[in-house]
């Protein structure tokens, strides 16, 4: 649990008594985490104020970086092909890992300090994470710059879904992402090494009836492996009122199982789709920073009330580098500014060294000034993360 704090007297903490004009990011600081700032004095690091006038993420190509992904644990009960190997990876030692009050320090930070604006929780399986419904609690009770709660999101593969939907609904959770890359119980078995699409479903149903809402459900098409399912994939999460939702599949996983000729594209799935179904773009000029391009379907039974929208991530082939606005953290406390660099910064010894929240922030924002302009997947220089998928947070 963490203790809840007075906004105004941690501002006077951080500023040596002095609140801070209204015309920089600091925000309202409904919750204190138990780890508390040292409110040492620090300069800016230097050419900073060049790049961050106002305070937030900005890069050098003119992206600000106002979403947040948090990776909780890189751990994990399945092993997608296309995520993790079959033997697994070898996870991170606990002492390693943030601890929730870690967590919720850096989120204030940049909430905040840092204005961002939305969070999503992800892994590993974010589930597992015994602090979950904590951090999100303390997350929602946050205030950004403009006053509002952060929104949040969660990406899970769903299979602890059904004991936890009702409480992270009640911790302030508001959009959820569940992965299901087929419908057949010994395929989702050979997919992913366990029997657990039964779960899946229940959690899903357990997820609508909490009232999270959108529920999207994510799939990564594999030629061969199940392509096959992308319509019935489709018809099945619109009759029940969920958003199905493509992404393909990108260099992040076990090495040699991701060929650049062997993809299901995104033309590919939307050629696939327009066999039975008819699409319209959602947002013909405004994709904005969403990687998702949405289309409304018709030609499908759909459930009351529900639009039926159907997103498809080009990831490789739509890259939508250009409008990237996110910042991501591992679970081990590491900053990265893209899911494809190759370099982190690491924000875990600052924290445990004693750092301010201000020589964080600072340190966040150089970070993200280097952000790189693309992820170069189809450069011939391109070189594979060093982490796999699972322990950077997808
Ligand atoms: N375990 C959770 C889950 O599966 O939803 C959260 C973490 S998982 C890494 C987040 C998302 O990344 C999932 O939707 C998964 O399908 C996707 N993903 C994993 N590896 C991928 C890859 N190589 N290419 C594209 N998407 C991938
Ligand atoms: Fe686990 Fe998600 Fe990776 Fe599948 S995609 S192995 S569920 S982390």
């Amino acid at each position: 649990m963490f203790i809840l704090g007075d906004a105004r007297s941690d501002w006077a903490d951080r500023e040596g008594g002095r609140r801070p004009p209204t015309s920089t990011l600091y925000c309202e600081r409904v919750t204190r985490n138990v780890v508390g700032t040292n409110g040492n004095s620090v300069r800016h690091a230097p050419g900073l104020q060049s790049h961050a006038a106002d305070g937030r993420l900005h890069d050098g190509f003119g992206r600000v970086g106002t979403d947040l992904r948090v990776s909780l644990t890189d751990r994990c009960q399945l092993r997608c092909s296309y995520c993790m190997p079959r033997e697994g990876l070898e996870w991170l030692p606990n002492g390693n890992l943030l601890t929730d009050e870690e967590v919720v320090r850096l989120i204030t930070i940049a909430v905040c300090d840092l204005g961002v604006e939305q969070i999503r929780f992800t892994g590993g399986e974010p589930l597992l994470r015994r602090g979950l419904e904590d951090i999100m609690a303390a997350t929602t009770r946050l205030r950004t710059v403009s006053g509002r709660s952060p929104e949040t999101a969660l990406t899970t593969n769903g299979i602890n879904l059904a004991k936890s939907a009702v409480a992270l609904k009640a911790a302030g959770l508001q959009r959820i992402n569940v992965s299901l890359d087929t419908l057949d119980p010994d395929r989702y078995a050979r997919l992913t090494g366990r029997h657990r699409l039964g779960d899946v479903i229940e959690g899903l149903g357990a997820a609508a009836r909490a009232g999270l809402n959108p529920i999207k459900i994510n799939t990564v098409l594999m030629r061969g492996v199940n392509d096959d399912e992308a319509l019935a994939l489709v018809r099945w999460a619109l009759k029940r009122g969920y958003q199905p939702r493509f992404i393909e599949q990108m260099p992040l996983g076990p090495q040699d199982t991701w060929q650049r000729d062997g993809m299901v594209t995104a033309a590919h799935i939307l050629a696939m789709l327009r066999k039975e179904l008819t699409l319209v773009p959602a947002h013909p000029n405004a994709r904005g920073s969403a990687p998702a391009e949405t289309w409304i379907a018709s030609g499908a039974e759909v459930a009351d009330g529900v639009v039926p929208l159907i997103g498809i991530v080009g990831s490789v082939t739509r890259a939508f580098c250009e409008t990237c606005n996110r910042t991501r953290l591992t679970a081990d406390g590491q900053l990265r500014s893209c899911l494809f660099a190759r370099d982190e910064t690491d924000l875990r010894s600052l924290l445990r060294g004693g750092a301010s929240d201000r020589e964080i922030a600072d340190t966040w924002r150089v970070a993200m000034a280097a952000k790189q302009a693309s992820h170069g997947i189809d450069q011939v220089s391109f070189l594979q993360p060093a982490r796999a998928m699972s322990a950077i947070g997808g």
